[in-house]
């Protein structure tokens, strides 16, 4: 159905796409926008809570200091289905295509964009954009900007084969990172890598991940053993745990045993330096205080509803920071594909389709992802991309 809601756009394309230099050029050498079609493929809810149409609509156009780009591969996180579902105290705006790790080419430029050219491997992230001059931008901290944007939240986002980046905050993506293994580093990577900056764990030093098995733990212990940190992960079940080793935790703890926190302080010798708390339930965070050693730092990524009692007493006498950490900006986003492209981190992808979207949304509000669903966008063949050609392998534009 999909593919017959495409033919007026197809013929033009096809003779695009099927020139066999086509998958051997750089995509800089295509020059701008001939190829660019005036309607694209997303997914869209038009009201919280609905079920997503996966539907045609035009492709937008770049305004002042904005990039079009064509999407190749494009991430899919949890905090989507908080957009979608609209259950957090700030609304995304409707209708809304979310997506905010999106990873792509630069095919237009808006006015005013210099630094940034077609042909441009980049990727567009949770940061859509932000002001620039508040005491947050200038004192390196856009990311706590009150001006900020957010792709597939407060603007569109990249569940769709074109998506609109802000020249200014798009990230360019190394040649040695593909797109899909590039996406999910746009926000679970950064936020993975910034999380464990934050714990200040010095090489040499322990840094205990609590949830260390899913899409953020599984890069959080790579980019901590990359860091040259000691990592402890804690992880529920012997199948996780085994995971876990397997991506380089130094040792492991059952969080289902009755005493995590003792656990680590005998593994540790008095507990780990940094404990970086991804998990998705409240109860977590209070062992990891009683885990840290003192002196320790405890920053929480994960962002379970509700509160957590905070062992006062505990907290002030081993001087223990508690802090909050959310995403990264521009720098750490370049710093953590930089890891990537020495080839330091191997994110576990499960290519699917845009097609699949409500089904891949009832998993992941059932918890039952395993690493990270990637929507493949890419219909070119194009060798910097998936092993995985969903579209390509469906025939449905080829
Ligand atoms: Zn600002
Ligand atoms: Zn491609």
């Amino acid at each position: 159905m999909l593919s017959h809601m495409r033919n007026g756009n197809i013929g033009i394309r096809n003779a695009v796409i099927s020139n066999a230099k086509f998958a051997t050029l750089k995509p800089a050498k295509f020059g701008i926008s001939n190829d660019i079609s005036k309607n694209m493929l997303a997914a869209f809810v038009e009201r919280h809570g609905e079920k997503f149409q996966v539907k045609e609509i035009p492709t937008p156009e770049p305004g002042k200091g904005q990039v079009l780009v064509k999407i190749h591969a494009s991430g899919v996180c949890h905090t989507d289905v908080h957009a979608v579902d609209g259950d957090w105290p700030v609304k995304s705006r409707l209708p809304l295509i979310p997506g905010h790790e999106g990873a792509g080419v630069v095919v237009k430029l808006g006015e005013g964009v210099e630094h940034v050219a077609v042909g441009d491997r980049v990727g567009i992230a949770w940061l859509h954009s932000a002001c620039g001059h508040c005491e947050h931008c200038t004192s390196g901290w856009e990311t706590l900007c009150l001006k900020q944007q957010n792709s597939g939240y407060s603007v569109q986002g990249c569940y769709s084969e074109y998506a609109i980046g802000q020249g200014s905050h798009v990230v360019k993506i190394p040649d040695q990172v593909s797109f899909e293994q590039a996406a999910p580093l746009l926000c679970a990577g950064v936020t993975s890598y910034k999380g464990l900056k934050e714990t200040e764990v010095k090489p040499g030093e322990t840094c205990v991940i609590i949830g260390a098995a899913g899409g953020l733990g599984h890069l959080a212990i790579q980019y901590a053993k990359a860091m040259g940190m000691i990592v402890g992960a804690v992880d529920v079940g012997k199948e996780k745990l085994e995971a876990c080793k397997r991506f380089g935790a130094d040792f492991v703890v059952d969080a289902t045993s009755k005493s995590i926190a003792n656990e680590v302080i005998e593994q540790t010798n008095g507990g780990a330096h940094g404990v970086l708390c991804l998990a998705t339930n409240a109860s977590a965070f209070e062992s990891a205080i009683g885990m840290s050693r003192r002196r320790g730092t405890v920053v929480s990524v994960g962002l379970p509803p509700g509160a957590f009692p905070t062992p006062i007493f505990q907290l002030v006498l081993n001087r223990i920071t508690l802090r909050g950490s959310i995403v990264g900006t521009r720098l750490d986003l370049q710093e953590s594909l930089d890891f990537a492209a020495r080839g330091l981190i191997k994110v576990s992808v499960q290519p699917d389709n845009i097609d699949n979207i409500n089904e891949i949304f009832d998993k992941l509000r059932g918890s039952k992802v395993e690493g990270r669903i990637v929507l493949d966008m890419c219909n070119e063949g194009h060798p910097n991309c998936a092993t995985n050609h969903a579209y390509a392998a469906r025939g449905r534009r080829r």
